[in-house]
C-alpha cells in the first residue's frame, strides 16, 4: 500500500454501548474491533523509522510499529509476544492507558490529523489471545530456590512478580484485601476494565509458580523484618495510594459525605450501596469521573461534578469526558465547595463559591481563584470528594524507610531500591496516585534491581533500561 493510500484511511472508532443501556449496568462500554476493523485501522500506522509513539510515547517503550506491522501480516500471536517483550499487562493498559497523553498523543499522524488507534490495536491483540485460548504467558524458569515477597497486587506487585517468575524465583504477593488487582479492580470500574481480564492475568502468574495470600496487611499482621526472617531475599512494596484525601472543611464528617476511592472499592467489593437521588461529586480526574459514572449504575439520578476549573483543564482524557455527558452527568465548572451543611448529623446541603481562572500554576494550567460573594447552595443527598489519594504508610511499621515530604516511598530512581537494601518500591506508593503504565515500568525497574541484588550483581552495570 502506498503512503497515500495509507493516509486516506480515517482513524476507524470501535462500537459502542448507547448511553441508555449502559448506565443500568457494569458491562464494558467499548467494544473490541472485529478483524476487518483492525486490519484497515493498522493499515493507518506510517511505520515510522524513529517511532515517537514508542520512544516518547509509550511509558514502557513497547514497541509498536513492529506489533502493529506483524497485526498487519495476520501473525497475531506474533504481535502479542512482541509486545509481551516490553508489556506485563497488555490487556489491561491497552483499555486504561491515557493513550491521547501518550503514545497516541506522540503518533505523527495525529499533527495533521487523527492519530494512529494504537490503544484499540494493542486490546485487539490481547483480546484474539484469550478468545483463541492462547496460553498468554511464556514458559517461567525452573526454580532457583529464592524467595521474593511483594507486597500488593495492584499492577506494581503484579509486574514485579512476573519478571522475577520468569526468572526462577518463588515470588509471594501479599494483599490486604480479599480480592485482587489493586487500583485495576478495587478503583477502575468493570464498565472499563472487566474483571476477567485481570483474573486472567492473575492465573498466568499463578501458573507460573507465583503464590498469592490475601486479607494479610503487611505492617500489621506481619511486618516486613518478619517477612525476612521467613526467608524472602527482598520485599518489593507496591502498596498503591488508597488513603483519601480530604477536602479540609467544614461538615466534612457529616453522613452523607464518602470519599472517591471509598466509595469505589465498596461498590466493587460488590457492597450495596446508595448515595441518593442527588450527588455532588468534586474533582476532575479519572476517579472522580468513574466515581460520577458509578453513582448513575448504583441508582443516582441526578449526578453533578463540581470541578474548580474549567473543563479545558480536566486532567481526565476526552473519551472519558464524552461518556461521562453522553450518560447525563453535568459538569458545574469554576465551582467549588466550601462547606458542608447538615441536620441531625446528615449532609443536607453544599455550599459553593463561584471561581475564575487567573495566572498558571507549577502544572501549567491556569490557577482556580475564588470570586468573593460568589457563594451558592447545592441541595444533595451525598457528596464524594474525589481529589487525590495519599499513601497509606501501614506497611513501613517497624522498619526506618525513608519518606517523602508527600509522604510517599523514596527510591533510588536508576534502581528503585529504598535506603534499606534489601526493600524496594515502585508505582503509586513512589510516585503518588498515577497511571498503571508508570506502576508497571517502575515495577520492572525494580525487578531487575532485585534479580541483581540477591545475585550479588552490581545494581547498576548493563542493566536493560539504560541499553537505549
Ligand atoms: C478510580 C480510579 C481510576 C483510575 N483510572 C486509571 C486509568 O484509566 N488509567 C490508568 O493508567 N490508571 C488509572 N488509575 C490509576 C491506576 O489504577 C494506578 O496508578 C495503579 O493501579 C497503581 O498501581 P500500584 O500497583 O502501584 O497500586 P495499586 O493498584 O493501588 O495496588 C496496591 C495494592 O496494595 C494493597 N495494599 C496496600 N497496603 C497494603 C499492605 N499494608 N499490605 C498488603 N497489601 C497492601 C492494596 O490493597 C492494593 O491491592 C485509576 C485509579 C483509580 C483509583
Amino acid at each position: 500500500m502506498k503512503p497515500k493510500e495509507r493516509l486516506a484511511i480515517p482513524r476507524q472508532k470501535p462500537k459502542e454501548l448507547v448511553p441508555a443501556d449502559r448506565v443500568t449496568n457494569f458491562y464494558e462500554v467499548v467494544s473490541n474491533f472485529d478483524q476487518e476493523t483492525a486490519f484497515k485501522e493498522a493499515d493507518r500506522c506510517l511505520q515510522c523509522k524513529k517511532p515517537k509513539c514508542m520512544i516518547a510515547g509509550c511509558p514502557i517503550h513497547n514497541n509498536i510499529p513492529k506489533f502493529i506491522g506483524l497485526l498487519r501480516e495476520n501473525k497475531i500471536e506474533e504481535a502479542y509476544w512482541a509486545i509481551r517483550e516490553t508489556s506485563s499487562l497488555p490487556a489491561v493498559c491497552s483499555r486504561v492507558c491515557p493513550h491521547e497523553f501518550q503514545c497516541e498523543g506522540s503518533c505523527v499522524r495525529g499533527k495533521k490529523g487523527d492519530p494512529v488507534s494504537i490503544g484499540m490495536l494493542e486490546r485487539y491483540i490481547a483480546d484474539w489471545m484469550v478468545e483463541n485460548k492462547k496460553n498468554i504467558m511464556a514458559p517461567c524458569a525452573l526454580p532457583n530456590g529464592k524467595k521474593i515477597a511483594l507486597v500488593g497486587s495492584g499492577p506494581a506487585g503484579m509486574t514485579t512478580a512476573f519478571y522475577l517468575a520468569h526468572q526462577g524465583y518463588a515470588c509471594t504477593i501479599f494483599e490486604s484485601l480479599p480480592i485482587l488487582g489493586g487500583m485495576l479492580t478495587v478503583g477502575i470500574p468493570a464498565y472499563r476494565l472487566p474483571r476477567n481480564i485481570v483474573n486472567a492475568e492473575f492465573d498466568a502468574l499463578k501458573n507460573c509458580g507465583v503464590k498469592i495470600v490475601t486479607d494479610v496487611v503487611i505492617g500489621k499482621d506481619k511486618t516486613l523484618e518478619d517477612l525476612k526472617s521467613e526467608g524472602f531475599e527482598a520485599v518489593f512494596i507496591g502498596v498503591g495510594a488508597h488513603d483519601s484525601r480530604k477536602l479540609g472543611i467544614d461538615g466534612e464528617d457529616l453522613e452523607g459525605v464518602t470519599h472517591g476511592v471509598d466509595y469505589l472499592r465498596e461498590v466493587n467489593m460488590g457492597k450495596p450501596v446508595h448515595l441518593g437521588k442527588n450527588v455532588v461529586v468534586v474533582g476532575g480526574g479519572n476517579v472522580a469521573i468513574d466515581v460520577a459514572r458509578t453513582a448513575l449504575r448504583t441508582g443516582s439520578e441526578n449526578v453533578f461534578i463540581l470541578y474548580r476549573r474549567t473543563k479545558a483543564e480536566m486532567p481526565a482524557s476526552q473519551a472519558e469526558i464524552d461518556h461521562l455527558e453522553e450518560e447525563g452527568v453535568t459538569i458545574e465548572m469554576l465551582a467549588a465547595p466550601v462547606k458542608i451543611h447538615g441536620e441531625g448529623g446528615k449532609l443536607s446541603q453544599i455550599e459553593c463559591i463561584r471561581m475564575e481562572l487567573g495566572e498558571p500554576d507549577d502544572s501549567g494550567r491556569r490557577s482556580p481563584v475564588p470570586m468573593e460573594g460568589s457563594n451558592f447552595m447545592i441541595d444533595a443527598d451525598s457528596i464524594i470528594p474525589a481529589i487525590s489519594q495519599n499513601v497509606n504508610l501501614t506497611s513501613k511499621e517497624g522498619v526506618d524507610l525513608n519518606l517523602s515530604r508527600w509522604n510517599t516511598f523514596i527510591v533510588d530512581d536508576d534502581t528503585m531500591q529504598t535506603n534499606i537494601d534489601w526493600v524496594f518500591a515502585g508505582g503509586d506508593a513512589v510516585l503518588g496516585p498515577q497511571t498503571a503504565a508508570k506502576a508497571v515500568y517502575q515495577a520492572k525497574v525494580a525487578a531487575e534491581s532485585i534479580h541483581r541484588f540477591v545475585e550479588g550483581l552490581d545494581l547498576r552495570e548493563g542493566r536493560f533500561d539504560q541499553e537505549s
